[in-house]
């Protein structure tokens, strides 16, 4: 248990924020949060929540909050985009909670975070702040100093900067100028009821259809009473933040190639919200003495794996266990959470580069790839995820 003089100031109220402040107040240590932003409107679309992130929801008390608002899907159906020729049924549902004790979750971002932010509440050791805008962060031997974009000034024991992609404080803590390049794709994305799904698809299923530069995923949310639809397309209109409107048109002109019960499907959405892609240049550290990055403001990752939302989860639980078994030594604790964790983000990314490099072939690649799915039995495909959905905090 850590000493109890230890308080910690979060900037960013988001999923890792969140799940960092509840890990670490169930460590003894209190935790004031700032969030910049006034309210948390719409939040998102759908998120995909494996046994890894799961199982870490379990821990944290959250996931009897979010129960009855997820979705427990049977199976992952890989589609040609353009036939509609299923590829590969890999298993989901009982098959992969039993092989990591703990299911495959499909929700609404929203409630994710609402049920993050009730745990939160429910907790006496965390203070949660909105509308405090964290621009800066001065780390001394004792303690942190930190600044809002109004000039208020709080101290803590240490900073965890979960201010997300478009991070304020990476430059500071990472000690460089890292630039987000773009990758020439949006991320365009829906929800409509359940009851437009065609007939022959199965309901309780992450649906995947593949084309030449083009994927489109959906899966059931709000304990499968909606359908989250996400497209992910070559497209070079870039925009800043999860939420930049845009209309029906676009999408439909992603979507031309594809199958006319999936465009069906996608024309039946009328509020359209995108996000441009983009990767992060290499940071040359996380943390800066008594200030750690963590999720996105550390390693953003593209979405072709949707482990994004659970690698902040899994880097909360690290950085909570080894500040926990610090003994108050927080620049080595927080030197041994980038440690820990680097090496993992690092293969996440890459497996989701790589994801998305397979799901966008054309020509000769793409038929060799649809012709391996067809072969590879389903439950080996799908044992080979074995690493990332088996994650496990190690022990200090
Ligand atoms: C509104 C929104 C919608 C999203 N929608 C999707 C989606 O549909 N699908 C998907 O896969 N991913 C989505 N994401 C991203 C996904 O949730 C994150 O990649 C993932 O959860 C990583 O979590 P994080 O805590 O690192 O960052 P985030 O969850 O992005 O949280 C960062 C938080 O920090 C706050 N913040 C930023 N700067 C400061 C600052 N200087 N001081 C204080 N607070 C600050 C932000 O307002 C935000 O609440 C969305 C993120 C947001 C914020």
């Amino acid at each position: 248990m850590a000493a109890k003089r230890e308080t910690a100031l979060i900037a960013g109220a988001g999923i890792g924020g969140l799940a960092a402040a509840i890990a670490l107040a169930k460590r003894g240590i209190d935790v004031r949060v700032c969030e910049r932003r006034d309210e948390f409107p719409e939040e998102g679309a759908g998120i995909q929540i494996g046994p890894n992130g799961v199982r870490i929801l379990r821990d944290l008390g959250v996931a009897s909050y979010l129960e009855t608002s997820v979705a427990t899907p049977d199976a992952l159906s890989v589609r040609d985009g353009a036939s509609a020729r299923e590829l590969t049924r890999m298993p989901l549902g009982r098959w992969i909670a039993e092989r990591h004790g703990a299911p495959y979750w499909t929700a609404h971002r929203r409630d994710l975070h609402v049920a993050l932010r009730a745990r939160a509440e429910a907790e006496p050791r965390i203070t949660l702040m909105r509308g405090t805008h964290i621009v800066s962060v001065a780390s001394g031997t004792s303690g942190i100093r930190a600044t809002s974009a109004s000039g208020e000034a709080f101290d803590a024991s240490f900073l965890i900067a979960a201010d997300g992609l478009w991070s304020a404080l990476r430059d500071q803590i990472s000690g460089s100028k890292a630039d987000l390049i773009p990758v020439g794709k949006n991320a365009f994305r829906s929800v409509v009821p359940a009851q437009n799904l065609p007939p022959e698809l199965l309901p309780n299923a992450v649906h995947i259809w593949l084309a030449p530069g083009a994927h489109v995923v959906h899966y059931p949310v709000n304990g499968g009473r909606d359908i989250a639809l996400v497209v992910i397309a070559d497209d070079d209109a870039r925009s800043e933040g999860w939420d930049s409107p845009t209309v029906a048109d676009v999408v439909k002109s992603k979507v031309a190639a594809f199958a006319p019960q999936l465009r069906a499907l996608l024309d039946g959405a009328s509020d359209w919200r995108k996000w441009s892609l983009y990767r992060l240049a290499h940071l040359p550290r996380w943390t800066a003495g008594r200030a750690a990055l963590l999720g996105d403001a550390a390693h953003p990752v593209l979405p072709f794996l949707a482990q994004g939302a659970v690698l902040a989860l899994e880097d909360a639980i690290t950085l909570a266990d080894v500040v926990a078994a610090s003994n108050g030594n927080i620049e080595r604790a927080l030197a041994g959470y980038e440690k820990a964790r680097r090496a993992r983000a690092a293969q996440v990314a890459a497996a989701s580069e790589r994801n998305g490099r397979i799901y966008h072939m054309s020509g000769l690649n793409a038929f060799a790839r649809n012709t391996t799915m067809k072969v590879l039995p389903p439950a080996y495909v799908m044992s080979g995820f074995d690493w990332l959905y088996g994650w496990k905090p190690h022990p200090c």
